[in-house]
């Protein structure tokens, strides 16, 4: 780190008591340089700590990733001294908050009797089963034309696991960077390899919960921070049922930040025998991505654009709503508004 950002990450942490300091002290230079050389010292431990700390966040991560087959994580932070965040928890997998919430009682059709790598060419298998078309091509990339919810295979299909048809259920396997960014200050994820449009990067993970737990958390969390950590699995054309929540519990998934301009997608995927108001959030690639780019989502896709006048007269009108601060060159500006009231 230098010492530029030494300073100026001190003027914000220590403000206080620098001001404390410089107030009790004869005004002089020496005394202005001591306070900074013993300043300088305690940055110095601090960053020793805080790289122990992340070094240690990245095994713990990476030990999950590896047993769940899933490729490395890089951990990098440059700009400040934040170690792993306060109270995130880590996991791989998704789970329901009530495991008795859980009641695969309609389940999908997950079932096809395909053999060895035969599910891509077959006419029914697990997609056209349910009324679908296949979602991957022969590379196990999402096809353009593909809309709705991905079928995947799933263990009671007679195909092989390198069956085409099941690249959710086989985890990450993109290397990825959790790299900590200056403006603002924030967690990002970068992807470390090219990546061609469709390819599947991570499942969105967290807690599974019912809508009126998720109503409660949405009233202590407060929809600027719900709108994007708190997600409604919108099944087909049925009101939804769960919600994700990805505050506490997570993947890589939650560091990834919004755009308006985002060069990854949501989709819902189911790849297990299931319950059909729980489909899984995966994300994939819209576009061609280059190598150390920066990975966004829209976590609330939607076509209204707003202008000045339009952000006035929504803070007149008494409306809960949540402005939106990414640099996308075509920003909505407002990223969700209460509709309810
Ligand atoms: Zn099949
Ligand atoms: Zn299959
Ligand atoms: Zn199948």
């Amino acid at each position: 780190m230098n010492s530029t950002v030494n300073v100026k990450y001190l003027l914000q942490k220590y403000k206080s008591q620098f001001d404390e300091a410089q107030a009790t002290v004869v005004n002089t230079k020496s005394a202005r340089h001591d306070i900074y050389v013993e300043m300088e010292i305690s940055t110095q431990t601090l960053r020793e700590q805080q790289m122990r700390a992340l070094k240690r966040w990245q095994e713990e991560m990476n030990e999950k990733c590896a047993a769940k087959g899933e490729e490395a994580i890089l951990v990098t932070n440059n700009v400040d001294l934040e170690g792993p965040p306060v109270g995130f928890r880590f996991i791989s997998d998704r789970f329901f908050n009530d495991p008795a919430d859980y009641s695969p009682v309609d389940q999908n059709e997950l079932k096809c009797e395909c053999r060895g790598r035969a599910c891509r060419s077959s006419v029914d298998c697990c997609p056209q089963l349910n009324h679908s078309m296949p979602a991957y091509d022969v590379f196990g990339r999402l096809v353009p034309e593909h809309k709705g919810p991905i079928f995947e295979c799933s263990d009671l299909c007679k195909c092989s696991k390198t069956c085409v048809n099941r690249q959710l259920q086989n985890g990450r396997q993109v290397t990825l960077e959790l790299l900590r960014a200056q403006s603002p200050y924030q967690w990002t994820v970068r992807t470390l390899r090219d990546l061609k449009k469709g390819t599947f990067v991570t499942e969105i993970v967290g807690e599974v919960l019912d809508l009126h737990e998720a109503a409660h958390r949405l009233a202590s969390y407060g929809p600027k921070h719900a709108v994007t950590n708190l997600l409604e699995l919108r099944y087909s054309d049925g009101r939804p049922r769960y919600a994700l929540d990805k505050t506490l519990y997570g993947n890589i998934a939650n560091f990834i930040q919004h755009s308006c301009e985002p060069n990854l997608e949501m989709r819902l995927v189911y790849s297990e025998m299931h319950e059909e108001a729980a489909p899984r959030l995966a994300l994939f690639s819209v576009c061609d991505i280059p190598a150390h780019s920066l990975l966004t989502i829209d976590f609330r896709p939607d076509p209204a654009h707003y202008d000045d006048s339009e952000i006035k007269r929504l803070k007149k009108s008494g409306l809960d709503f949540v402005l939106c601060n990414c640099s996308a060159n075509r920003c909505r500006r407002v990223l969700w508004v209460d509709s309810k009231k």
